[in-house]
């Protein structure tokens, strides 16, 4: 059962009550891009379902977390890039400022290591 926070961003994005520039969708994911973006390609993937973070959402639904990694290697070859990287930010000290799972998915530039 997929839960629409009114208070949550990507729930909101994901109920098309506010705009994004959506490049996929699946029955259980939506993609769009970030609207700040750190790489020529920047999209996020979100469940469509309400949950906090990654590690959540492979508790509640496995395959979810799949879907996520499927449609981020579809929208990064559909934008030709071979070599892309994948970010799960989980909790505030790790980045993460949006608490509604997503997966970012960035590329088009060399990427260095270690992250900031
Ligand atoms: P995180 O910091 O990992 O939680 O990632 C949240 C991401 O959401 C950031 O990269 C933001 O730039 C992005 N973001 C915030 N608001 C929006 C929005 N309305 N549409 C698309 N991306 C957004």
């Amino acid at each position: 059962v997929t839960q629409v926070l009114s208070d949550c961003l990507f729930c909101r994005i994901v109920a098309g009550e506010i705009a994004a520039d959506v490049v996929a969708e699946t029955e259980t994911v939506v993609a769009f891009r970030d609207v700040n973006p750190q790489a020529p390609l920047h999209v996020l993937v979100v469940p469509r379902e309400h949950v906090a973070n990654a590690a959540s959402l492979a508790d509640t639904v496995p395959a979810t977390v799949a879907d996520l990694v499927l449609v981020a290697r579809e929208v990064a070859e559909k934008g030709g890039h071979e070599s892309y990287r994948l970010v799960f930010n989980t909790g505030a000290d790790a980045g993460q400022t949006v608490f509604h799972a997503h997966l970012h998915v960035l590329a088009g530039r060399p990427m260095t290591w270690p992250p900031g």
